[in-house]
């Protein structure tokens, strides 16, 4: 029987805390408005801007909800998964006390924000294939949160759902967080359904990849109530600004998710294309399973030059695993022609 209880888990202080008490959460009813300080006057062409917008705005979670086949009760809305990753970090880590785990190389955000916190960090390897490695949980200590990025960022590759889900039942007494930030581009491996028999899962989303909506700031926290329910402890009154949930709510839409696919499907085919350039200038290339490939050279900083000099920018990184390695993003038809160009321009140099 699975024994877990995210209250155990959660800093202690928190169960004492009563939330701040926002004017938008007293409510209240009539037609005068007084309640919050805000101004009477709307200057803007959206509905009720001077007004404060509620804290989960229910349009927002609900499209998401739609979209995610979880709850609305397991959903809540942040600004980025990064916000989410924080929130979490806050939530269940006592600072100078408790610590995460994370799998490297992987995205540099939660062991950051961790330490942000006073929160140690038990960085693990991942194989030489990129898979989890055996035998972690013993190594975990008792790390409260296990971040496994899937499909992973810089790496691009992809846990199989089955080893996720084992690594889920193998952490019985942590929360294991999921960060799917790259799953519409294979999503075939989400584990957003295993919520149901899983109460430590946790799933991380955001509109800011496939979405095209970085510069909205919009995540998502896919959760089971108990979890939730202590998150919304921690998280600020008002998280998500009225423009930005009316944007995403809009990009939720059947019409707005139709594009993403499209959209998706044709990045893929311009990784694909890029790959094989790669691929022919003598780079061992990882399967890409995100919007993005990671390419290892020889000739690494011939490269990162060369790029540099046509002003193309790429990511390198400081990682001695990944020291010989650019991370490539998926672009349009038209930069993947540049991109393709200059590539093989290396091959006459
Ligand atoms: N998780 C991963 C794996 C990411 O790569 C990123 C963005 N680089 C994030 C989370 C943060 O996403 P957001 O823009 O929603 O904060």
């Amino acid at each position: 029987m699975n024994t877990f209880d995210a209250k155990k888990l959660a800093r202690p202080e928190l169960l004492e805390l009563t939330p701040y008490q926002s004017a938008r959460r007293i409510g209240g009813r009539g037609d005068i408005w007084i309640n919050a300080n805000e101004s009477p006057f709307n200057n803007s062409d959206l509905d009720k801007l001077n007004r404060y917008p509620e804290c989960q705005p229910p349009a927002l979670i609900n499209a998401y909800a739609d979209y995610s086949g979880v709850k609305p009760s397991q959903i809540i809305a942040s600004r980025g998964a990064d916000e989410a990753i924080e929130l979490l970090i806050r939530t269940f880590c006592t600072p100078g006390k408790d610590t995460i785990a994370s799998f490297g190389p992987t995205y540099g955000m939660y062991a950051i924000s961790a330490a942000t916190f006073n929160v140690g960090v038990t960085a693990l390897s991942l194989t030489s294939d990129y898979q989890l490695p055996e035998n972690w949980p013993a190594e975990i200590g008792d790390a409260k949160l296990v971040f496994i990025c899937n499909p992973n960022n810089p790496t691009g590759t992809i846990i199989s759902k089955q080893d996720i889900e084992k690594a889920i039942a193998s952490a019985p007494q942590a929360i294991v967080v999921v960060d799917e930030a790259y799953i519409e581009f294979s999503p075939e491996y989400s584990v957003a359904d295993l919520l149901s028999t899983y109460p430590n899962l946790v799933v991380l989303r955001t509109l800011s990849k496939a979405f095209a909506l970085a510069g909205a700031r919009c995540g998502f926290m896919l959760a089971n109530e108990a979890i939730i329910d202590l998150v919304m402890l921690v998280i600020a009154p008002y998280p998500v600004p009225l423009p930005v949930s009316e944007l995403a709510t809009k990009a939720l839409s059947s019409d707005g998710i139709k594009l993403m696919r499209e959209q998706v499907a044709s990045l893929n085919q311009q990784g694909e294309r890029l790959t094989q350039v790669l691929q022919q200038i003598g780079a061992q290339v990882l399967t890409a399973k995100g919007n993005f490939a990671l390419a290892r050279f020889k000739n690494v900083t011939e490269i990162a030059q060369l790029l540099t000099d046509n002003g193309i920018v790429a990511r390198a990184y400081k990682d001695p695993r990944l020291a010989d390695a650019i991370r490539f993003s998926f672009a349009s038809s038209a930069q993947t022609n540049k991109l393709i160009d200059v590539l093989l321009s290396s091959k006459n140099t």
